[in-house]
């Protein structure tokens, strides 16, 4: 398979242009190799201007968390995914959870927001995921397919996509999906991915794995067929931890 191994840093709202620009130098100075697997970072929009700065000379990818789907117009605090390509981002996130529920932002608008990405040549991470309730009702599979359909039902399919399997009741709670039910959720959005876009976009698409990853649950996680990565809150946040998450994934590379 020719998926590239991804492990991705969302900080959510922490960390500002100073704290950044600090926490990427240490980060740097921990590898005396530059690891094989792709890196994105997601800072708050706020810092992007200096991270970009910080990051031109690295083999580092970075994103925002959210834009909106127009390009400009009267729409009060939010940021263009224009703006947000012409500052050299590589990634935008799409459909993270606590959009979803904090904010209340609904598939439809989600998948307007892929196309916005996509129209700034930025590859879009869509993530899906189910509550507890739903996996305790046995309907994560109808939720997470139904996310991921919805999502993609207008994008170019044609150019790279990544999808994040994140569930909710793992986000955050330091309570990590087996490395079985991350599978198996995985091998359904792959199966799903096929009837929207054929066997091409299933085998090319990275499906990443978040909800309490840490350096010690890494490995296991990283060992499976359909996990080609991590998104990552928590332990994303301090060098040493993230640099280890990225290093014991290695181990199954
Ligand atoms: C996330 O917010 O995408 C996430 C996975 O958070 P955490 O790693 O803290 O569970």
């Amino acid at each position: 398979v020719s998926r590239s191994f991804i492990v991705a840093a969302n900080w959510k709202m922490n960390k500002g242009p100073i704290e950044s620009v600090e926490f990427l130098s240490e980060f740097f100075s921990l590898f005396t190799k530059w690891p094989k697997c792709e890196i994105v970072i997601f800072p708050p929009a706020i810092d992007l201007v200096s991270v970009a700065r910080m990051i031109e000379e690295k083999p580092l990818r970075w994103g925002a968390q959210n834009c909106h789907f127009e390009d400009n117009g009267a729409f009060t605090g939010e940021n263009s995914p224009k703006v947000i390509a012409e500052l050299g981002a590589d990634y935008t996130l799409v459909g993270h959870s606590e959009r979803r529920k904090i904010f209340g932002e609904i598939d439809e608008m989600l998948a307007k927001k892929i196309v916005a990405v996509q129209r700034h040549n930025m590859i879009p991470m869509l993530c899906v995921g189910e509550e507890l309730s739903e996996r305790e009702s046995g309907k994560t599979n109808l939720v997470i397919t139904e996310q991921l359909k919805k999502g993609l039902s207008q994008a170019n399919l044609e150019t790279k996509i990544v999808l994040a399997y994140e569930p909710v009741w793992a986000i955050g709670t330091g309570k990590v999906a087996t490395p079985e039910q991350a599978e198996d959720a995985h091998a359904v959005l792959r199966k799903m991915l096929i009837e929207i876009g054929g066997e091409s976009l299933s085998e090319r698409t990275p499906i990443l794995y978040g909800g309490s990853v840490k350096p010690e649950n890494a490995a296991e996680l990283s060992k499976k067929p359909n996990i080609d990565g991590f998104l990552v809150g928590g332990a994303a946040l301090a060098p040493a931890s993230y640099a280890g998450i990225i290093k014991n994934s290695q181990l199954a590379f």
